[in-house]
């Protein structure tokens, strides 16, 4: 059988896969159901004008995507790079200073004068408890449970950590997983001042890294279907896979990535009764919302900081795109989780997310055009009893890829490219022992 490669689904994950098998000579096809490319990651037309479905930050910390995007020969201009900073108006003002580690974050505990001796005394207490016991728990549990048990102040738990948990793993601090949090700490406060770095897309998610991974991938000989909803795959019995709606028929491939979101795995994967666990595992995943309000304002229409994270309201952080290498005027309105704002009107929200502004920009008019998107499974609930499961099935050449598979970080872009990676890597493994299992057969 000759090695072919079939990749469902064209997100973060399954184009990390694609491109990491091309780079090693595999012929690879991509079949992918949007017409955009990208996933929970993408471009969104709407009125004229081009978004995101959502604003995205990346970080220092984010290893494997910008080696990718490096490879790919992306611009680095294309991110704007800022030191970690959470600005609350009037209430918190911190910013990582020019330094190494950890000093950029002590002198910027230091410089922060909002902050009270015992807040500071807090954060200092929390990091080294962490680092005393290896960022390992013994057992997990709620971050909330975390920041009780490292006696964070009212002040930080409010307007440091409870917002950084629900940046990071779009889960509630009270429902979300410590160690998952932990890890995410780790890697990027803990770690050296460019890990802490935030990365912010001068251009639109889908120009990002999904279309120089179709360059490269056109350029290699390989093959990406748009508009091509997979409907199921099938093993025949000489061990091909037929991808069910692939335009081309007798088409049959040798391995397969599935790379599509947790909760279109079960449908594709119905045909294999051995999966059965599987599909139980991913179908009990749970999921949580993402709603970004696009408000667009007067050019003149600037935000204190180019991003912003608002205290009681239902919307969590504001982006000031004009800032961010987009047009003027144009702001975002980030409101993450379940929560009490999960019950209100797209209307409502608009407002909510205007009222924000407001509360920055005193007299302010209207916008003069807003829109509300909201992806209702943006990630997987991450709290400490989510299963989720290994990239490897029990059918050998059948792997999964994508964000909600086993790993210690939760569900975001770096995820979903380190477990692309892993699943491609699994079958460069696997193409390599059949290939040495031929040849001493053949001796
Ligand atoms: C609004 C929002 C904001 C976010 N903010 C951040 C952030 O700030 N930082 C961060 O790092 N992460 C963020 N994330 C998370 C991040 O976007 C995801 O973790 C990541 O994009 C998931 O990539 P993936 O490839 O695993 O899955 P997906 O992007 O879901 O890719 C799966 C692909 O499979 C396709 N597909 C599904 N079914 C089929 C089928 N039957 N046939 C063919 N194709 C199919 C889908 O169309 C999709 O393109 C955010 C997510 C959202 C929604």
């Amino acid at each position: 059988m000759s090695t072919r490669v079939a990749i469902v689904g064209a997100g973060y994950a399954g184009l990390a896969a694609a491109v990491e098998l091309a780079r090693a000579g595999i012929q690879v096809t991509v079949f992918e159901s949007s017409r955009t490319l990208g996933g929970r990651a993408r471009v969104v037309e709407k009125d004229g004008h081009r978004i995101d479905n959502g604003q995205h930050i990346l970080i220092g910390a984010y290893t494997e995507t910008l080696r990718l995007l490096r490879f790919l020969r992306v611009p680095a201009g294309r991110l704007i790079s800022r030191p970690f900073t959470l600005h609350v108006p009037g209430r918190l003002d911190f910013r990582a200073a020019n330094l190494p580690a950890p000093f950029h974050l002590a002198v910027g505990l230091l410089k922060s004068r909002q902050m009270s001796w015992a807040d500071r005394f807090a954060v200092v207490r929390m990091m080294r408890s962490l680092k005393r016991m290896r960022y390992e728990l013994p057992q997990d549990c709620s971050v909330s449970q975390l920041l009780a048990d490292t006696k964070q102040t009212p002040i930080l738990r409010e307007l440091l950590w409870e917002p950084l948990c629900v940046a990071a793993l779009n889960t509630p601090a009270d429902e979300a997983s410590a160690q998952v949090f932990i890890n995410v700490l780790k890697d990027s406060l803990a770690g050296s001042a460019s890990d802490s770095e935030l990365l912010i897309p001068r251009v639109d998610l889908s120009e990002l890294l999904p279309v120089p991974a179709l360059q490269f991938l056109a350029l290699q000989g390989g093959t990406v279907n748009i508009a091509t909803p997979v409907k199921g795959i099938e093993l025949d019995e000489d061990g091909e896979f037929r991808i069910v709606g692939n335009p081309f028929e007798g088409e049959r491939f040798s391995h397969v990535v599935l790379a599509v979101g947790p909760y279109h795995v079960s449908d594709l994967l119905a045909g294999f009764p051995e999966l059965s666990m599987l599909r139980q595992q991913v179908d009990a995943m749970e999921h949580q919302p993402i709603t970004t309000v696009y408000l667009e304002y007067d050019e003149s229409v600037r935000l204190p900081e180019p991003m912003v994270a608002v205290a009681n309201s239902s919307v969590q952080w504001l982006f000031d795109r004009g800032q961010l290498g987009g047009p003027k005027g144009l702001l975002a309105a980030v409101i993450s989780a379940r929560g009490p704002h999960s019950e209100l009107s797209r209307e409502e929200l608009g407002l909510r997310a205007h009222q924000a502004v407001e509360a920055m920009i005193p007299r302010l008019a209207a916008p003069k055009w807003s829109t509300v998107i909201t992806e209702k499974r943006a990630t997987f609930s991450c709290s400490p009893s989510v299963l989720r499961p290994l990239h490897i099935t029990p059918i050998r050449n059948l792997v999964l890829a994508g964000d909600y598979v086993q790993s210690p970080y939760p569900a975001t872009i770096e995820t979903a490219v380190r477990s692309g990676l892993n699943a491609a890597r699994h079958i460069l493994r696997l193409i390599k022992a059949d290939s040495e299992a031929a040849e001493s057969a053949a001796d």
